[in-house]
């Protein structure tokens, strides 16, 4: 985490304008307030993507992306993050950015001092191997070359106690707790250690390319530890990285898919032959933070996992988990060797040229269709196969639906209800309906269910829209009227009864609000998008006190009949007497006081 100075991003914010960051993009052409070009989001031969320099806002009207600032912009294009958009813009204005060096001073050194120590035994391990040619020969035989071997710093860590130790003590300028936090030594009775030795060290780079962790494999067969890995430390959580992604990133999105697999080696073997849109997990289970990291990067992966059942079951379950953040995923079905055992992708990738692993990758498997192919071999144990008993086919499609029903999109799980209907010859009614039993389980699923529909009517309610639009004019007494004269309560659409609430103080101020800061003011995502969408269709000119003053009495008039509605439905099921008097009393005073509304 980047500790950019506010300073420096308003500096960045000035220098570079929206139209200016979007022309390198996009060829736009001005029309009236606003620049139209073709989108770069979405392919479209029609230009519907617009920019608005006064408002700060884009949107696509073809596939509906939008956003506030440059730095949105340039994250959704590149693919970066917020701090990392900043830096990005900063270096093309040819602006020095200013990290703020105070601000949790003490665990940022502790992180960087971390990092200083992976990048000494970095270059310790690869010296190392340089020097011994027993194991540089260990690893070509293995079928690693040279480049390969060079680019992703592997090296070797001695037989010894205290090589790396001896080095980092000489350095005299690191801290006991950097030391034992970097996870490369181990505090035993007779004092510091170190963890790695006699094993060749692949180091694990983070995002940035940065070591943070090492594996060290031993090349004694006779070793029951085969690897062992670094622990996580406050640099390195396996769950939050890919391993190789800092140098496959670029290649990832001008191919525009992914490649995962499971393991550094076959990493390495496939890089090695060209395929470098690829990335691997560190053998843990796939985590949503990786999904969700997929997702930025690419809306297409490929699972290539071990050809063995262990491997089949993990590219199973990582794809339902890519589904869920809306990737569509295919596994690749690796062939089986000459003697009929199943491969890895290390083992393929000595075998096949790269042309037909790649033709075959290209062919694979949709995961609702490998899991359907291969869902008896992955339950051998259990005696109901889904080829020939209806028991089976219940437990599958179960487990499908409990996968299907953690999908975002709402058109792919449709999708996938489909394809699940056509793979098991159930009816698509019948599925369904079971679908809608799990999903009435979970409870949290079912509240939003209830919601969505009542938002979406809401959504279209222009009556509160108008108003909001009135909050961002230009004229005080417009914005002074509202604030003075409007409740929270009015609002009909909970969007607009957020927004408002969101940028209320603002109103009485003497300088109007811009769009920008009025954007950043709002943490929810839908009203953040609604937002966006009423302050590119606003227009000054039209805005007048006539208007927002009828906007706000018809506003006023819907409550309160509202409210009236409510009381009569109310008398119907009151059987009281005293009550009914009282209703109808409150029913009169209600519309006397909607009838003084001018
Ligand atoms: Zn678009």
């Amino acid at each position: 985490m980047a500790f950019i100075k506010e300073d420096s991003i308003n500096k960045v914010k000035q220098r570079i304008g929206l139209v200016d960051i979007i022309s390198d993009y996009v060829h736009l052409k001005q029309r009236g307030n606003d620049f139209k070009g073709l989108c770069p989001f979405h392919d479209e031969k029609t230009p519907s993507f617009s920019v608005n320099e006064n408002k700060s806002v884009y949107k696509c009207f073809g596939c509906g992306v939008s956003g506030t600032s440059v730095f949105n912009f340039v994250m959704q294009q590149e693919k970066l993050t917020y701090p990392e958009s900043i830096e990005f813009l900063a270096k093309r204005a040819g602006i020095e950015l200013e990290y703020d060096k105070t601000f949790n001073s003490e665990l940022k050194n502790l992180t960087s001092e971390i990092l200083e120590i992976h990048k000494i035994a970095s270059d310790l391990f690869m010296d190392n191997i340089k020097k011994n040619d027993s194991a540089k020969n260990y690893l070509f035989q293995r079928g690693f070359d040279d480049n390969v071997l060079t680019k992703f710093q592997i090296g070797l860590s001695i037989n010894s106690y205290d090589q790396l130790l001896k080095v980092i003590q000489n350095k005299k300028k690191f801290s006991s707790k950097s030391m034992l936090n970097s996870g490369l030594f181990i505090n035993a009775s007779r004092g510091y250690i170190d963890k790695f030795r006699n094993r060749i060290m692949f180091p694990i780079h983070n995002h940035n390319g940065e070591i943070v962790a090492f594996t060290g494999r031993t090349r004694d067969s006779n070793n029951k530890a085969k690897y062992i890995n670094s622990p996580e430390t406050r640099i390195f959580k396996k769950g939050n990285l890919f391993y190789g992604l800092w140098s496959t990133n670029q290649s990832i999105l001008r191919e525009k898919y992914v490649v995962i697999v499971e393991g550094q080696t076959d990493f390495l073997k496939l890089f090695q032959k060209g395929m470098t849109n690829i990335i691997a997990t560190s053998g843990t289970a796939f985590t949503d933070n990786q999904a969700k990291l997929v997702y930025r990067k690419t809306n297409k992966a490929y699972i290539l996992y071990d050809g063995d059942l262990a491997g089949m079951a993990a590219a199973t379950k990582a794809g339902y988990m890519l589904m869920k953040y809306n990737v569509d995923t295919k596994i690749v079905e690796i062939p089986k060797s000459s003697d009929g055992k199943a491969m890895d992708p290390d083992e393929w990738s000595s075998r096949d040229s790269i042309e037909r692993i790649r033709s075959k990758i290209i062919n694979s498997l949709d995961v609702l269709d490998f899991h359907f192919k291969y869902y008896d071999s992955m339950n051998m144990n259990d005696e109901n196969n889904i080829k020939d008993s209806k028991i089976g086919i219940t437990k599958f499609i179960n487990e499908c639906l409990n996968q299907i029903k953690e999908i975002n999109d709402p058109v792919y799980q449709e999708l996938q209800i489909n394809r699940l209907s056509e793979l098991t010859n159930v009816t698509n009614d019948s599925i369904l309906r079971l679908f809608r039993s799990i999903e009435n389980k979970s409870s949290s699923s079912k509240d939003s269910q209830n919601l969505e529909p009542e938002l979406k009517s809401k959504l279209n309610n222009k009556l509160d829209d108008d108003v909001i639009k009135l909050c961002f004019t230009k004229k005080k007494e417009i914005r002074l009227f509202i604030s003075e004269n409007l409740e929270k309560s009015w609002f009909q659409n909970n969007n607009n009864a957020n927004i408002y609430e969101s940028i209320f103080i603002h109103l009485s101020s003497e300088q109007y609000l811009d769009s920008d800061s009025a954007i950043s003011l709002i943490k929810n995502k839908n009203e953040k998008k609604h937002l966006i969408d009423l302050i590119f269709e606003m227009d000054e000119k039209n805005l007048s006190l006539k208007m927002a003053k009828e906007c706000i009495s018809r506003m006023k008039k819907r409550f309160y009949s509202q409210k009236i509605e409510l009381m009569r439905a109310s008398l119907k099921v009151s059987s009281d007497n005293d009550d009914t008097v009282k209703i109808i009393n409150k029913i009169n005073t209600l519309q006397k006081q909607i009838n003084g509304i001018k």
